[in-house]
C-alpha cells in the first residue's frame, strides 16, 4: 500500500504517513487537525530528566510556542517535574491566555503576565516550589550575560548546560504539523507554478523574488520561510546568493530556494531551471549529476538509517562524477517552526532518522564562472521511505 492512505482511529499503521496525501492547494479549505501541544510537557518532562536537571528553563521562542503554543515575540517556559509557568509582558496578555487555552494548557501551565520583574519573580517562585537545584538552561541558545543573570535570579538553583532537549522532541512531527507543512508546500508549489514564466520574460533575480513573496502570501502564506533565493548564470554558483539587479538571460542556470509559513511551520524546496530549455557544456553534465544525487538520497530515507548515510547517498555520486569540491554545503536538514532545525544531514551524521521526522534532501554543485544547479525537497521519512511535501515537477526548461 501507498504511502498516501488517510489518517485511521488511532493514528498510521506501520509505513504510513500521517498525511493525507492531498497537499494541493485546492485542499486548503479543509478543517486543519489540531496540533498535539498538551501532551508535549509530559514528554519533555522524560527528557528533563535523562539530561540530569530538576527543570528546564526554555528560552528560546519556537520552544517555547512549540511547549506552549505562544507564538508571541518574548516569552519564557519554566518546566519543572510537577508544574510549568510561562512569563511575558503585558502585549501579550491576551494572546497568551487564549493561545495556552487553545493549545489545552488550561490549569497544566500558569500564566504571569507583567514587567521584568514581576516575570522573574514568578519563574523564581516556580523553580523554589518545585525544589529545582540542577536548573537546565538552553546552552545552545543562552548568551554568557542571560546566563549570569538566571542564576542570580534563580538562586540557589545551579544552571546547568543542556542541549537539544526540546529540539529533540520538535523532530518527530505529530499529525497537525504535517498537514501544516503540507500545506506550505503546496502554497510554495503553486506560487512557483504562477512564478515560472517570468524566467524567460528577461527580468531581474529580485523582480523574480518579490514576485514569489508576493504570490505565497496571497495564497495563505503568512511569511516567506526564509530570504528567497533566485541565483541565474554565474550567481547560481553562490550556494547562498541574494536576488541581485541581474537580467536573467537566454541559457542561464537559475536557483530558485524557497519556502512558505503556515501556521508557524515551514516549507523547502529548490529548483534550478535552464532559460531557453536544455543547457549547454559543462552545464548539462551538472543538472543530471545533481538530479541523479538528488534522487539517490530520497530513495535513502527511511526510518533507522543514519543521516550521514543520506548524506552519503548524494555525495559520492558528485564526487564521481568529479565534483567532490564543488558540493561544500550539507545534503540537508530538519524543518518545521524553523527552517534549520534538527536532525542535520551532513558527512558523517549519526542522528537516526524515524518515522514522522521532517528533513531537506538538497545535493548542489557549484563552478565558478559557470553557474550552478541545486534541487532540494522537504521529505516526512517513514518506515519504509519517505513522503514528499515539495512536489513541484523536476524538468528544467524556463
Ligand atoms: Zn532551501
Ligand atoms: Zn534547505
Amino acid at each position: 500500500m501507498g504511502i498516501e492512505g488517510t489518517v485511521a482511529p488511532g493514528g498510521p499503521a506501520a509505513g504510513e504517513s500521517r498525511l493525507t496525501g492531498d497537499n494541493s492547494v485546492m485542499a486548503l479549505d479543509s478543517a486543519l487537525p489540531p496540533l498535539q501541544v498538551a501532551d508535549r510537557l509530559a514528554r519533555l518532562r522524560a527528557g528533563i530528566d535523562a539530561a540530569g536537571v530538576d527543570a528546564l528553563l526554555v528560552t528560546a521562542l519556537p520552544n517555547v510556542r512549540y511547549l506552549t503554543g505562544f507564538s508571541g515575540s518574548a516569552g519564557v517556559v519554566l518546566v519543572t517535574g510537577r508544574g510549568a509557568v510561562l512569563v511575558t509582558d503585558g502585549r501579550y496578555r491576551t494572546q497568551a491566555a487564549e493561545q495556552l487555552t487553545a493549545a489545552g494548557h488550561d490549569g497544566t501551565v500558569e500564566l504571569c503576565v507583567g514587567g521584568l520583574q514581576a516575570q522573574r519573580d514568578a519563574l523564581a517562585d516556580a523553580a523554589r516550589a518545585g525544589a529545582v537545584t540542577r536548573l537546565g538552561l538552553e546552552a545552545d541558545r543562552v548568551t554568557w550575560s542571560a546566563k549570569r543573570r538566571w542564576a542570580e535570579d534563580l538562586a540557589p538553583a545551579e544552571p546547568v548546560p543542556t542541549s537539544g532537549v526540546v529540539e529533540l522532541l520538535r523532530q518527530v512531527k505529530d499529525a497537525g504539523e504535517l498537514v501544516r507543512m503540507a500545506r506550505a508546500a503546496a502554497i510554495a508549489d503553486a506560487a512557483l507554478a504562477e512564478v515560472r514564466p517570468l524566467l524567460a520574460q528577461h527580468v531581474r533575480e529580485d523582480e523574480v523574488a518579490l514576485a514569489l513573496d508576493t504570490a505565497m502570501r496571497r495564497l495563505g502564506a503568512e511569511d516567506r520561510a526564509f530570504e528567497t533565493i533566485v541565483a541565474s548564470g554565474p550567481n547560481a554558483a553562490k550556494p547562498h546568493a541574494r536576488p541581485s539587479k541581474r537580467v536573467i538571460v537566454e541559457g542561464d542556470p537559475v536557483v530558485v530556494d524557497f519556502g512558505a509559513i503556515f501556521e508557524g511551520y515551514r516549507s523547502d524546496m529548490t529548483r534550478t531551471f535552464c532559460v531557453g530549455g536544455e543547457p549547454a557544456g559543462t552545464l548539462a553534465r551538472v543538472f543530471d549529476v545533481v538530479a541523479e544525487a538528488q534522487a539517490a538520497g530520497v530513495a535513502a530515507v527511511r526510518a533507522g538509517v543514519a543521516t550521514g548515510d543520506v548524506d552519503k547517498a548524494c555525495r559520492d555520486l558528485i564526487a564521481d562524477a568529479g565534483w567532490k569540491d564543488a558540493f561544500e554545503h550539507g545534503t540537508g536538514h530538519g524543518v518545521g517552526l524553523d527552517i534549520h532545525e534538527a536532525p542535520s544531514v551532513g558527512p558523517g551524521s549519526t542522528a537516526i532518522l524515524g518515522p514522522d521526522v521532517v528533513v531537506t534532501v538538497e545535493p548542489g554543485v557549484y563552478l565558478a564562472g559557470i553557474g550552478g544547479v541545486r534541487v532540494e525537497d522537504t521529505v516526512v521519512v517513514t518506515v519504509d521511505g519517505c513522503h514528499t511535501l515539495t512536489r513541484f515537477p523536476k524538468d528544467i526548461a524556463a
